[in-house]
């Protein structure tokens, strides 16, 4: 299974993505989890991210691919993934056709979250994310059991600093501009399927589930 999750920020891919390697044998690559930990780790690669992220604006497309290809030949992800936030570009979608020709491989699906501008951005200027495992929380809809630490593990939970109201828009409107096209990219291909990413957890899971099925 090899899955495109395509959706604006705050649309919920994380999270699904999440839900589903749970319960399948496949496993979730997400460009900005990566790019967060290159940070973390201080590397060359974090360093040149950094500026582009704070402003919400997009890493140029070479870093991306030439990480993504890296990713890639990993064996873990020889038997399927979740591609989360990644591609983002035309160029970005023609270089993964590209790796995928390379490898003889195909697409399964490309899942478009639906979710009205208004509701992202009450989601994620209120999402919080355990510093630890990732876990995701919404000081409004899903608030962890203590203040500002996470249920699972403990750990400080931190709010992204580009979560904030002002970059949020930025992102919003960089991901009608640049990412948005990629829905004809994949129609050409036969690959969109829509899912409506509104109201529960659950409900929106069991939504993809029956689309995966
Ligand atoms: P995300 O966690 O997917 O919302 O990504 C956070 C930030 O990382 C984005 O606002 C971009 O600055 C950067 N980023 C993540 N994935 C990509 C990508 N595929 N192409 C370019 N920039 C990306």
């Amino acid at each position: 299974m090899r899955i495109i999750f395509l959706g604006p920020p705050g649309s919920g891919k994380g999270t699904q993505a999440k839900m589903i390697i749970k319960d399948h044998h496949v496993k979730q690559l997400s460009t900005g989890d990566l790019l967060r930990e290159h940070r973390k780790n201080d590397t060359a690669l974090g360093h040149k991210a950094q500026e582009y992220m704070d402003a919400g604006n997009l890493v140029p497309d070479d870093i991306i691919l030439g990480m993504v290809a890296e990713e890639l030949k990993k064996p873990e992800l020889a038997a399927g993934y979740i591609l989360d936030g990644f591609p983002r570009t035309c160029p970005q979608a023609e270089g993964l056709d590209k790796l995928l020709r390379e490898d003889h491989k195909e697409l399964d699906h490309v899942l478009v979250l639906n979710v009205p501008d208004e509701e992202l951005i009450r989601r994620l200027t209120a999402r919080r994310s355990c510093s630890q495992c990732g876990h995701i929380y919404n000081l409004v809809f899903n608030p962890p059991k203590k203040d500002g630490v996470c249920d699972i593990d403990g750990a400080e939970l931190i709010h992204r600093s580009d979560d904030t109201e002002e970059t949020v828009v930025n992102r919003l409107a960089v991901y009608k501009k640049q990412t948005l096209p990629l829905i004809d990219h994949y129609d050409q291909q036969g690959l969109i399927r829509y899912i409506d990413g509104t109201g529960n957890v659950q409900d929106i899971y069991k939504r993809i589930l029956d689309v995966l099925r």
